[in-house]
Formats: structure tokens, sequence, C-alpha cells
């Protein structure tokens, strides 16, 4: 087996001689033995050649790097990325997901324990962290112009055990506190379940819920309901608390200082 051969050169005799491309680091040919002798320190020899090779591998492997960066930037701008940026953080009238889920969560501990049910959701509630929330993406799509469609269907659907609740995009404050209901513990649609709903809702609005038209418990209640909060819900979200909806679009507050 015949190694590689490189020509290495001292740097500062510029004396050339031939030797492996991998010398061992112990090898007399790395250095130029002359030149350590007269400055007391070991004189490596380098290898231009090799020298050159490493560069142009450095500048290829910076070159792919930068071309895979690009790529992906372009991709992770199509009007179906950029949706789905916005739509799985916020939901109807921008109400920011996340945040609404945590402060949700957070109020149901101070759900009276005399509320039927309550007791044992208080300490669900105490003793978990909020749900996380996952966007549902079957049953949706969106056009080259970055509009959504929505398919009918589950507009929520809570994981109970698994800490987790998927929303349709654009969810309603009704649905997602309905699937937060169900997170905290109340599993079916009963009066256990509305009664939570409804005080959740009147907590949250600072509002009162008249369910005196109620004769059963189920989906309509739900939209009982939500035509009483729509717009304090719309109030709520629309302006002020709105989320930004892509990151880079994200504009420092204004505030009108120094008019003096
Ligand atoms: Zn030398
Ligand atoms: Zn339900």
């Amino acid at each position: 087996m015949t190694t590689k051969q490189a020509r290495w050169k001292c740097p500062q005799c510029g004396a050339g001689i031939l030797a492996p491309t991998k010398p061992r680091m112990d090898d007399v040919r790395r250095y130029c033995l002359p030149c350590s002798g007269k400055t007391g320190r070991l004189v490596e020899r380098i290898a231009p050649a090799l020298e050159a090779k490493r560069e142009q591998a450095v500048a290829k492997r910076r070159e792919k790097a930068h071309h895979k960066r690009q790529v992906a930037r372009r991709r992770a701008n199509t009007p179906r990325v950029q949706a789905h940026r916005t739509y799985s953080r916020e939901g109807e009238h921008g109400m920011p997901l996340k945040k609404e889920c945590a402060r949700l969560w957070k109020m149901l501990a101070k759900m009276p324990p005399t509320l039927h049910g309550a007791r044992r959701a208080i300490s669900t509630v105490t003793n978990s962290k909020p749900p996380r929330i996952q966007l549902m993406e079957r049953g949706w799509r969106v056009n080259s112009e970055g509009e959504l469609f929505i398919n009918s269907g589950y507009a929520g659907l809570a994981h109970m055990g698994r800490g987790l609740i998927t929303v349709k995009p654009n969810v309603s404050w009704g649905t997602l506190a309905h699937e937060i209901i169900h997170m905290a513990g109340y599993q079916f649609h009963d009066a256990d379940f509305y009664e939570a709903l409804k005080w959740l809702t009147e907590r949250r609005f600072k509002t009162r819920i008249d369910f005196s038209t109620v004769t059963r418990y189920g989906y309509a209640v739900d939209w009982l309901i939500r035509s009483q909060i729509r717009d304090l819900v719309k109030a709520e979200f629309s302006t002020d608390n709105r989320a930004t909806p892509i990151p880079q679009d994200v504009s420092t507050n204004e505030h009108e200082g120094n008019t003096q």
C-alpha cells in the first residue's frame, strides 16, 4: 500500500520534502530540523496543496450552508405556513390562545368549592399545568392568498389525561373554554359541566349569563352562552390585546412621548 504523498515546505527556509499527507505528530518530516535547531523551537512544515484543499472545503461548506438557509427561508414563508403560524397562535379576533388558556386555567382554581363538581376540578387544575394547544390540521385548508377555509366537524377536542387540546384555526373563545372545562375533569356535557362553564364565563367577562331558558344540557347551552358574550369577546380581543400574527412583524410600542 502506498501512502498519499504531499510536498511539505518549511515556512522559514523554504526547503521542501515529500512526506505523507497525514504524518504522525512525532514524525520528523513534519518539522524542519535545521530551522528548529536555529530557533530552539519546533518549526512546522506546511503543505501548500493541502492548505489550499482545506480552504476550498471550508468555502464549499459555507456555500452549502448558505444555500440550505436560503431554501429553508423560502419554504418557511409560503402562504400556508404563514397562515399556520398565525392561526396556531390565535383564535377568533386574534385571541392569544396560549395566554388565554393559561388565564382560564388559573381562574378555575378559584371556583367556589360549593359549586357542584368544583372540588375535584380545583385539585386537577392546581395540580397540573395549563393544557397545551395544538392546531387541528385535517379539515382545513389555506388558498394561495393565505385565506383560510374551515370544514365542518368538531371545533375543538380535549385529550383528557394527555394535557392537550386540539382546536381548529380561528377557534372561538367559547370552544376554547369548553375544552378547558373538559381538561379540568368535567367529562360529560351535564349540569356540572355547564355550571362550571357558566361560572368561568361570568368571571372572565365580568358579566351574568342567563340560564333561565335552559331545559336540557348539551351543545345548545354553548350556543346560548356564546350569544350572550359575543360582543364582550370581540371587545376583549379585537383591539388592544391583539397578538401580532407573524413574529417578524412585531412593531415597537408607539408612545407619544416628549411632546413638550
Ligand atoms: Zn527550514
Ligand atoms: Zn365537549
